[in-house]
């Protein structure tokens, strides 16, 4: 039943609440780890340097003498780490526009099928798309051999798409780095860690005294850290699972499959009211902010402290909202986990986030904010729970299972959250209308 292969899952560790000054040092980290990576992404992310990304020694390399890690005062580890991070995030941002190009390569009319092997060949080979990119001479690939294209063309629709989807990355993540082995060692229950004066190490008490040997995201909290280790655990395989099965991901029930099941129905309802009462806290905020600059003005100090001593009700409106998230986490995970026990699927078809103008889009509406943060959360779960039981995740692209109707074909209407077919009389959710067109666009494959 089970196999060799492993997978990654992340286990936490506390630490201890920690003093003003241990705090100040990491948020210090944080916020130069931050900038080391966004100057990384300055430099690495365009199209001059797709070819140089691996391996990421040469870029290392470079870095070391530019100067930057002097200039931040930051340690080694720390410093290398963070160049890593940045390539490694560049290097997943060129795949993301490799899958959307490939699409646009596929669902273009105006391609034929030299075309389109030519145009997956080049985006294949790194050194071939960069020459293309950079406008310079290249080596025709052999699998190109004996095409009958206009490389030129082909080559103008390559550099107009990659300008389309190519992003530069940027942090603004000030309050986690991550810290390899070389980086800290345990003494006394203490997870000691490199500082900025050479040979001292930084003191954080941990809750509990395992220890571990393998780089370690630090996360900062209010008043202490999070550990968060990546763990090799088994991947799981059943071979009981032997279904394929059509999943549309949606706002209000979060998957409706093809066949009509609905899991995760409540989701609506655990991420709307909070939405609301999200809505209200900041309102009374603003209110209170309103406030206290009037206050400053008039130089009401009594009022400003008072409004000072609480924080301006900040702390305890991020708990809550935080506790508020964690449930809705655990319900997702939980659905997730009993639709993949009820369904056994060996194989699931979703469909990929949809993109305009480089940026996912979801529904516009304010009230759905809070179910749209947690559009990415679902994915990244449904993808991790698909490689820890060996399922099988597709994505296809979701072109054509919106409007079209299931059952005649035709365009349909879509009304709320229903879907309504003049042509056919058909009559459904729009969730399960896209579900059935999932269904039918990846069998028709
Ligand atoms: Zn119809």
């Amino acid at each position: 039943m089970s196999t060799d292969n492993t997978m990654t899952k992340t286990v936490w560790q506390y630490s201890e609440p920690l003093p003003e000054e241990t705090m100040a040092f990491l948020r210090g980290i944080a916020a130069d780890y931050c900038k080391v990576k966004n100057f990384v992404y300055g430099r690495y992310s365009g199209i001059k340097n797709l070819n140089n990304l691996t391996p990421v020694y040469n870029i290392l390399n470079e870095m070391r003498g530019c100067g930057l890690r002097e200039q931040l005062n930051l340690p080694v580890v720390y410093y290398e780490l963070a160049i890593a991070d940045a390539v490694t995030n560049i290097k997943s941002n060129w795949g993301n526009v490799k899958n959307r190009i490939g699409d646009c390569i596929t669902t273009n009319e105006n391609l034929s099928d030299d075309d389109r092997i030519y145009l997956r060949t080049v985006l294949k080979l790194n050194s071939v798309y960069t020459a293309v990119l950079n406008h310079q001479d290249y080596e025709m690939p052999r699998k190109a051999d004996g095409l009958d294209i206009d490389v030129k063309r082909l080559n103008n629709l390559l550099c107009r798409l990659t300008r389309r989807y190519l992003t530069q990355p940027r942090s603004d993540c000030m309050d986690s780095f991550r810290i390899s082995p070389n980086g800290y060692s345990y003494k006394d229950g203490m997870m000691r860690i490199v500082c900025r004066v050479p040979r001292k190490r930084v003191s954080i008490p941990l809750k509990d005294n395992r220890t571990f040997d393998r780089q370690i995201q630090i996360r900062i909290r209010q008043n202490n850290v999070a550990l968060a280790v990546p763990v090799e655990s088994k991947v799981k395989v059943h071979t009981d699972h032997t279904s394929t099965i059509f999943i549309y991901i949606g706002r209000q029930d979060m998957f409706t499959l093809s066949d009509g099941q609905i899991y995760g129905a409540a989701l609506e309802e655990l991420t709307d009211p909070e939405t609301d009462r999200l809505a209200r806290k900041n309102r009374e905020r603003h209110k209170m902010y309103t406030v206290y600059a009037q206050s400053a003005e008039d130089g009401d100090t009594k009022k400003i402290q008072n409004i000072e001593a609480n924080n301006f009700g900040k702390l305890k409106y991020d708990r809550q909202k935080e506790k508020e998230r964690e449930k809705t986490k655990t319900y997702i995970n939980s659905e997730i986990n009993r639709m993949i026990s009820v369904e056994k699927p060996a194989k699931i078809v979703i469909t990929r986030p949809v993109t305009r103008n480089k940026t996912k889009i979801y529904a516009r509406s304010a009230n759905r904010k809070m179910t749209r943060s947690f559009h990415g959360y679902i994915r990244e779960r449904l993808i991790y729970k698909c490689r820890l039981h060996s399922i099988e995740l597709v994505e296809i692209s979701s072109k054509h299972t919106g409007q079209k109707c299931s059952a005649c074909g035709g365009e349909g209407e879509r009304l709320g959250k229903m879907f309504v077919c003049e042509g056919c009389g058909l009559n459904t959710t729009i969730a399960l209308n896209s579900a059935r067109n999932i269904q039918q666009k990846y069998l028709a494959k």
